[in-house]
C-alpha cells in the first residue's frame, strides 16, 4: 500500500480578483522507502505540492489518502496528530528557532513527541553528532552559518524518526559545500522512509533520489523512476501525551531564551502593576473617606472631630448621656456584654486635643505623642508579643517604639482644654473657680491669657500680679483664660505587649490605670469584627449610653445620603477601573509586538507537531510565569520602598493578605485573558499563512 496517494488533487489560490493554481489535477502515489526529488520552474506548484502532503496546507479538489485512509474529512486535530506522528520538515529558510540553542532546538521534537524522558538526550546528543554540530550543541541559533542552521533543521527533523521527511529546497539558500553535506545526510535518512525533496539545482536532482518527478504551471510533466526498490513496512512513531509540565518548561524556556525581552517586560509589568496597586489603594481610601464624611452629617458622630482616616469599623466609643464619668459598674455593664470584645477605659475625653508623654525612668522624654479620638491602632490588635492589658499599669506599645516588654515608662500627661473662664482676683491671689486645682494628679497648668502664658503651680494659688503688665490692679478683677493646658502626674508603667500598628505610634492602657486619675468619660470598646461591633452596638441601651461609632452609623444615615455615596464610591471605582484599563492597553499593545515577532516560532512548533491546544498552553503559562513573577517583584518592591516612604507605607500596611490574593487572582485572570487573546489571533492563521507571514517580513 503506498504511504501517500493523491487522486486528482486540486490547489487553488484566490488572490485579489484573481484565482491562481498551485496545483492542478495532480494524481501521485508515494512508498516508504522512496527518495522522491521535485523539480519544476519557480511557480511551478513543488512548495504547494509538499505543503499539501505534509498536512500544513488544504487542498480545494480530489482526494489524498495517508496509507489508505481518505483525509477530505480530517478535522484540524486529524491534522495536527498526522504532523506530529508523520512528518519531518526542512525548509528553505531553516525552520528553526533562533533564541534557542542547537540542542535546545533538537530537543524541542522530542518533548513535543514526548520521547522516553531517559533516552532523550542521548538521542538528541546523537543526532547533532550526526550531523557534525556536537560542537556547537550550546550556541543559539541566531548565531550560526547557513548551512549549519539547515544542519540543525535536519538534526531535528530526524529526531522524531517520522516515516516521512519533507525537504523544500533545503539547500535553496547554500553554498555547494554546505549543500553536499545536506543531500549526503538526507540520502542516509532516506533508506527506511520516504524523503520527498524540493530542488531546481538540476545537478541534484539528477543524481540524489529514487525517483524524479517534473512540475509545470502546477501539473505533473514527468515523473520517472531511477531505481527500483523494495517496500517496507511503514513504521509510525509513538506519541504519547505532552503533559502539562513538559508545557510548562517550554514556557519557561521560551521565557528565558530571551534575556533582553524578558527584562524588559518584567520591569514594565512591575511599573505597572506597582502602579495599580498604588492608585488601587489611594483611590479605595479616597472614596472610604468621602462616604465617611457624608456620614458625618446628622448623628452623633459628628459632635466629635475624628480623623476618619484612623477610623476602624472595629471600634466604638461610648460615654454617658447624663454626662457624668463612667464608673467601674458601667465597665462591668459593658464587660458582660455578649459578643468577642474588650472594653477599655478611653484615656481621655474623646473630644479634645490631647498630648501623651512617654518618657522613661530618667525622665527622658521617649515620645510625645499627639492623641486624637482614635489614637489607637488601626484596624485590628493584631499582638508582636504579649497580650492586651491586664494588670493595671500595663501598656501596650506599637511595634514602631523601640520599646521592649518589661521596659518601665513613664506617662505623662498634658492636656490641652478650652476653658471659657476666668481668673478672679481674690486679694493679691487669683485663682479660677470650677477648676479642682487641688487634685493631687495635677501637677501643673499652663494658663493661656490675653497677656502671656501663666504657670500656676497645683497648690499655689497663683498671684497673678496686673502690674507686670503695666496694669493698675485697682483696675482689673478678672482676667479671661483662653485656655489651659494641665500636666498630670507621671505614672510609672510596663510594658505588657507589643502590637502592630498600622498607621503610626500609638498605645493602650489597662482601663483600672486611669481610674483614679478621675479624668475621661468614655470607653473604648474595641471588637475582632464589624459583625461583633454591631452585636454589641445592638445590646448596649441608648437611652442611658451614647454610642459614637461612625462606620456603624453609615447605615443609620445611609437612607439619606446613600445615592450620594453610591455615586461616589462609584466615580472612584471607575477611576480605578479606567487607569486600570489604560495599564492593560500599554500591557496588551506590548504584548502584541512581542507575540507578533514570534510568529515564525509559533509556526515552527506547530510543524514538529505541537498542537493548537498545546502551544496555547505553553503561551498561557508563559504569560502567567511573566506575570506573577512581576507581581512578586512588585509586592517586594513596594515593601522597600516603604522602608524609606511613610505615605507609601501607610497605604501599603492597609493591604491585608486577602488584598494580596484578590491581586494576585486579577493578576492572574488578566494575564491568562492576554494570551487567550493572542492565542486566537495566532492562531486564527493556518502554519502555512504563519509561515508566509514570517517569511515576508524575514525577507
Ligand atoms: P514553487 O514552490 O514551485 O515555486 P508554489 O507552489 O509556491 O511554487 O506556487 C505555485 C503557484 O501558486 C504560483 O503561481 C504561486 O504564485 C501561487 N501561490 C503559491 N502560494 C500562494 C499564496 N499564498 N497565495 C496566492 N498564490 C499563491
Ligand atoms: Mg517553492
Amino acid at each position: 500500500m503506498s504511504l501517500i496517494k493523491l487522486e486528482n488533487v486540486s490547489k487553488y489560490y484566490k488572490s485579489g480578483e484573481g484565482v491562481s493554481v498551485g496545483m492542478k489535477n495532480i494524481s501521485l502515489e508515494f512508498h516508504n522507502n522512496e527518495f522522491i526529488v521535485v523539480t519544476g520552474e519557480s511557480g511551478s506548484g513543488k512548495s504547494t505540492l509538499l505543503n499539501v502532503i505534509s498536512g500544513i496546507d488544504t487542498y480545494e479538489d480530489g482526494e489524498m489518502y495517508i496509507l489508505g485512509e481518505e483525509t477530505s474529512h480530517f478535522t484540524a486535530k486529524d491534522w495536527e496528530n498526522y504532523r506530529s506522528k508523520y512528518v519531518g520538515f526542512i525548509f528553505q529558510n531553516y525552520n528553526i528557532i533562533d533564541s534557542y540553542t542547537v540542542y535546545e532546538n533538537v530537543i524541542l521534537a522530542l518533548e513535543i513527541q514526548n520521547y522516553p524522558k531517559k533516552l532523550r538526550k542521548k538521542r538528541a546528543l546523537e543526532l547533532i553528532e550526526k550531523v557534525g554540530l556536537l560542537s556547537h550543541k550550546n550556541h543559539k541559533a541566531a548565531k550560526l552559518s547557513g548551512g549549519q542552521k539547515q544542519r540543525v533543521a535536519i538534526a531535528r527533523a530526524l529526531a522524531k524518526d517520522t516515516p516521512i521527511i519533507i525537504a523544500d529546497e533545503p539547500t535553496g539558500n547554500l553554498d555547494s559545500e554546505s549543500s553536499d553535506q545536506i543531500i549526503k545526510l538526507l540520502k542516509e535518512v532516506s533508506s527506511d522512509r520516504l524523503v520527498v525533496l524540493v530542488t531546481h539545482d538540476p545537478l541534484i536532482a539528477k543524481s540524489t533520489g529514487t525517483r524524479l518527478i517534473k512540475l509545470h504551471d502546477g501539473e505533473v510533466i514527468e515523473d520517472k523512476v531511477l531505481v527500483k526498490k523494495e517496500e517496507t513496512e511503514v513504521k509510525e512513531i509513538d506519541t504519547a501525551k505532552t503533559s502539562y509540565f513538559t508545557l510548562m518548561r517550554f514556557a519557561l524556556r521560551n521565557i528565558l531564551s530571551m534575556p533582553k525581552r524578558l527584562i524588559f517586560f518584567t520591569l514594565l509589568q512591575i511599573t505597572i502593576i506597582t502602579v495599580f496597586i498604588l492608585t488601587y489603594i489611594s483611590m479605595m481610601q479616597t472614596a472610604e473617606n468621602i462616604n465617611f464624611s457624608f456620614s458625618m452629617g446628622g448623628n452623633d458622630s459628628s459632635l466629635f472631630d475624628f480623623n476618619t482616616q484612623f477610623m476602624s469599623d472595629q471600634r466604638m466609643y461610648v460615654t454617658r448621656k447624663d454626662g457624668k464619668d463612667l464608673t467601674a459598674t458601667d465597665y462591668a455593664y459593658f464587660d458582660s456584654l455578649n459578643g468577642d470584645h474588650y472594653v477599655y477605659k478611653n484615656i481621655l475625653n474623646i473630644d479634645e486635643n490631647k498630648n501623651l508623654i512617654l518618657q522613661n525612668e530618667s525622665n527622658y522624654v521617649l515620645y510625645d505623642i499627639m492623641i486624637d479620638t482614635t489614637f489607637a491602632v488601626g484596624n485590628r490588635v493584631q499582638f508582636v508579643e504579649g497580650n492586651m492589658p491586664v494588670n493595671p499599669y500595663d501598656i501596650l506599645v506599637s511595634e514602631g517604639m523601640d520599646l521592649k516588654i518589661g521596659d518601665k515608662v513613664k506617662v505623662n500627661q498634658r492636656v490641652a482644654d478650652i476653658y471659657s473662664s476666668y481668673l478672679v482676683r481674690n486679694g493679691d491671689y487669683w485663682s479660677i473657680p470650677g477648676v479642682n486645682i487641688g487634685s493631687n494628679q495635677v501637677l501643673n497648668y499652663y494658663v493661656y491669657t490675653n497677656y502671656g502664658v501663666e504657670f500656676i503651680d497645683y497648690n499655689i494659688i497663683y498671684p497673678f500680679d496686673p502690674l507686670h503688665y503695666g496694669m493698675n490692679p485697682d483696675d482689673i478683677n478678672n482676667v479671661e483664660v483662653l485656655y489651659m493646658d494641665a500636666e498630670f502626674a507621671p505614672m510609672e508603667l510596663i510594658v505588657t505587649g507589643i502590637f502592630k500598628d498600622n498607621y503610626r505610634q500609638a498605645i493602650y492602657i489597662n482601663h483600672n490605670t486611669y481610674e483614679n486619675l478621675d479624668y475621661g468619660n468614655s470607653f473604648m470598646i474595641q471588637t475582632t469584627s464589624k459583625i461583633e461591633l454591631q452585636r454589641i452596638y445592638n445590646q448596649i441601651d441608648r437611652s442611658i449610653y451614647r454610642i459614637i461609632s461612625p462606620k456603624l452609623e453609615d447605615s443609620a444615615l445611609s437612607s439619606l445620603v446613600a445615592p450620594l455615596i453610591f455615586l461616589f464610591r462609584l466615580f472612584f471605582y471607575i477611576i480605578v477601573l479606567v487607569i486600570g484599563v489604560f495599564l492593560y492597553f500599554i500591557l496588551y499593545s506590548v504584548t502584541k509586538n512581542i507575540m507578533h515577532a514570534r510568529k515564525k516560532d509559533f509556526a515552527i512548533f506547530r510543524t514538529i507537531g505541537a498542537t493548537q491546544k498545546q502551544l496555547g498552553w505553553v503561551v498561557i503559562f508563559e504569560q502567567f510565569f511573566m506575570m506573577n513573577m512581576a507581581f512578586i517583584a512588585s509586592v517586594i518592591l513596594t515593601q522597600i520602598i516603604s522602608i524609606y516612604n511613610f505615605n507609601i507605607n501607610t497605604m501599603i500596611r492597609t493591604l491585608t493578605y486577602i488584598d494580596y490574593i484578590i491581586l494576585f487572582i486579577t493578576f492572574t485572570y488578566l494575564s491568562t485573558r492576554l494570551a487567550q487573546k493572542f492565542n486566537k489571533k495566532t492562531f486564527k492563521l493556518s502554519i502555512i499563512e504563519n509561515i508566509t507571514e514570517s517569511k515576508e517580513e524575514m525577507s
